[in-house]
């Protein structure tokens, strides 16, 4: 168990206005809505509070309904300029798809999507249960296309047709480790429907993917004792030697630092991002020893 050294290494940076970029920009408006999945928890919650505090109106569905009025009650605490509305849905539902983005274009001009939600399961290929993997697959890679297919005719119609698709990756979407195969193939899946939807946007609705390492949110708390005790290491040892081990940053990412680039990606001077992936992971997937 994580004594509390360890704890306090995992402990998140908080959403503020010191820790969140705020970029100046005409699209950045009460009347522009960005739809964000997994608005409960972690990096999904981090970005619709940073797209409030942006100005923006921020609306955060999950499946996880405290955990949206959790996240709806630190935006009022922020005295955001925008602000946090929220929609509880389930990804795996095509209705519930379709009733949150009806909801989210409802609150304004909807521009921007921020396709976050997402799980992890630890296990060998041979051992991997498949209706876990349909899951995955389901949350993590076609919720993202199903949304994006009924958010760009909401970019479209707006008077300028701006907008951007904004995807989570991960470092796994650009190199694996053993026994996540159903979290390593959406994620590789995740950066083709990135570019897929740069290819049919015109330049003004855009997509982008940002890949990093590991994160302090309940993701990651969560399965350290799983791997921990898959390899027979120490909960330190797991956060030192698997997660940190290849990266020169030896310290994991704050949500915030991943709602930030969010922000930037989504704004005007990442206009000429399309496409691409922020590999924002601390050297991991670049260097080697
Ligand atoms: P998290 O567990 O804190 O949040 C994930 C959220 O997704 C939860 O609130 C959960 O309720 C929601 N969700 C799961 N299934 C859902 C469903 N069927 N319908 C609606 N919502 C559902 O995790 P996080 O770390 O914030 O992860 C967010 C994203 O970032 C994930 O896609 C993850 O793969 C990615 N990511 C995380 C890290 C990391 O280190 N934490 C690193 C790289 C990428």
């Amino acid at each position: 168990m994580a004594d509390s050294d360890t704890r306090e290494r995992l402990e998140p940076r908080p959403v503020t206005e010191e820790t969140v970029l705020t970029v100046d920009d005409d699209h950045f408006v009460p009347e522009s809505v960005c739809l964000v999945t997994g608005g409960a928890s972690g990096i999904g919650r981090a970005i619709a509070l940073a797209m409030a505090a942006n100005g923006l109106t921020a609306v955060a569905t999950d499946v996880d309904e405290d955990g949206l009025a959790e996240t709806s009650d630190m935006a009022a605490d922020m005295d955001a300029r925008g602000g946090v509305k929220t929609v509880v849905g389930d990804l795996t539902d095509d209705g519930d798809i379709e009733r949150i983005v009806e909801t989210a274009s409802g609150h304004g001009d909807l521009r921007y999507l921020a396709n976050v939600a997402g799980m992890q399961h630890i296990d060998a290929i041979e051992d991997f249960p498949m209706e876990q993997y349909d899951r995955m697959h389901d949350v993590m890679l076609r919720a993202p296309l199903h949304l994006a297919k009924l958010t760009l005719p909401h970019v479209r119609a707006t008077d300028d047709g701006v907008g951007a698709v904004g995807n989570m990756a991960s470092v796994h979407g650009h190199y694996v480790t053993a026994d996540k195969v159903g979290y390593n193939v959406s994620k590789f899946g995740l950066r083709g429907l990135t570019q897929s939807i740069a290819a049919e946007g015109d330049g003004d609705l855009r997509s982008f993917s940002v890949s990093t390492g590991y994160v302090k949110t309940p993701l990651v708390t969560g399965q350290i004792p799983d791997t921990a005790e898959q390899r027979g290491l120490t909960v330190d040892e797991v956060i030192d030697d698997v997660m940190l081990g290849q990266s020169r940053v030896k310290e994991m990412m704050d949500p915030v630092d991943v709602a930030n680039l969010f922000v930037f990606g989504f704004s005007k001077h990442a206009r000429h991002l399309n496409g691409g992936d922020l590999p924002f992971d601390g050297g991991m997937t670049l260097t080697y020893e």
